[in-house]
């Protein structure tokens, strides 16, 4: 981790560019090292050039995580924020191991931008051919107060489905399939040159050795349409954004099989909070009198307000740690703590006699006013 180099050089971005500036940049360096643009031979070069912008980008791209590596460098970057396997196909999973915390339905869960610069061509399968449906991608905006305690979603989104006419096989009911006379149901077509023999998919049936004998006129022979499909999606506690969840098998449906859904989290700001990881900040009010005195305030939690002891004589920014108060981690299910920062209020309008007993007070401790 510590020869870990510079995002805005990986980017060839100068600090305090912008945003837009970043994403252009990065755009650019991402289209020339995409592990699919490049020959065979420099692929494992152009993977790791590819995980290593992404991940800058990931930071930059981010107000955020900007603002903490700008500050602290890539110790302010968690390590939750990288964005190893955001390669189509990678294997999620291993980033979390057994990921049995999720009930089973979610395997995964990585953090990264990149995501939108593919935009739908992520997925180069032939829609309505005879391979897997494409997966599909949402935003998902949850609370703060939805992280802490994980929550459940109806989501609603537009996908393809079986066609209910054909129910997916593309033919009109009571046709069939029939053997492809291009490929003679092989599937595939040879073309010779010399003594170089090629064998390619069939165009025809897209490999499939059949083609449909007439074709289902309510979806014309793909076997699927749109419709609007309602899903309930489990978050676990502890997400951020940037958090992306995968659902197996709730992606496009498409005769070959059904793509994934991922749902990319985003956390609304909260009013009170301020979170780093899974720590959270807040700022509590003290009378002066109180924070002379000491003794019991409230504060707020995710959970609902709290009372807090503080000390006698407690200064203006004094931190004060309620354990167990912040947010999972996600990693190793531990619990946060929440601080709050004390803010203590100087009275601005006081009474002529609050004002001389104050005066009083000053000539007790020996200070001139
Ligand atoms: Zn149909
Ligand atoms: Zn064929």
């Amino acid at each position: 981790m510590s020869t870990q180099k510079d995002y805005y050089e990986i980017l060839g971005v100068a600090r305090g560019t912008s945003i837009d500036e970043i994403k252009k940049s990065y755009r650019k360096l991402a289209m020339q090292h995409h592990p699919d643009r490049v020959p065979e031979e420099k692929k494992k070069e152009a993977e790791e050039k590819f995980k290593e912008i992404s991940e800058a980008y990931a930071v930059l791209s981010d107000a955020q995580k900007k603002d903490l590596y700008d500050k602290y460098g890539h110790a302010g970057i968690d390590s939750r924020y990288s964005t190893e396997d955001i390669f189509r196909g990678a294997d999620f999973s291993s980033i979390f191991g057994e990921g049995g915390a999720f009930g089973g339905i979610f395997e995964d869960l990585f953090s990264g931008g990149g995501f939108d610069i593919f935009g739908g061509g992520q997925s180069q399968r032939r829609s309505g051919g005879r391979g897997k449906g494409e997966d599909a991608h949402l935003e998902i905006s949850v609370s703060l107060e939805n992280v802490s305690t994980g929550t459940e979603k109806e989501i609603t989104f537009s996908r393809f489905d079986a066609c209910v006419k054909c129910s997916g096989t593309g033919a009109e009911p009571g046709s069939s399939r029939k053997n492809c006379s291009t490929c003679g149901g092989r599937g595939v077509v040879s073309s010779g040159m010399g003594f170089i023999n090629f064998q390619q998919t069939c165009p025809s049936c897209q490999g499939a050795g059949t083609v449909i004998e007439k074709v289902c006129g309510f979806c014309s022979g793909r076997g699927r349409t749109k419709s609007q499909k309602a899903i309930t999606v489990k978050i676990p506690a502890g997400v951020a954004t940037g958090s992306v969840l995968r659902m197996r098998q709730e992606g496009h449906y498409s005769p070959g099989g059904r793509g994934d859904l991922f749902l990319h989290i985003n956390v609304n700001h909260h009013p009170l909070f301020e979170r780093d990881g899974d720590t959270i900040t807040c700022k509590a009010d003290v009378s002066l009198i109180k924070s002379i005195l000491g003794g019991e305030i409230e504060v707020p939690t995710l959970s609902g307000k709290v009372k807090m002891k503080i000390p006698q004589g407690t200064q203006p920014g004094t931190i004060f740690r309620l354990r167990g108060k912040g947010l999972m981690n996600l990693r190793n299910k531990r619990q946060g703590d929440e601080l709050v920062e004390i803010q203590v209020k100087v009275p601005t309008k006081l009474s002529s006699k609050e004002k001389r007993l104050i005066e009083d007070w000053a000539k007790l401790r020996g200070e001139a006013v």
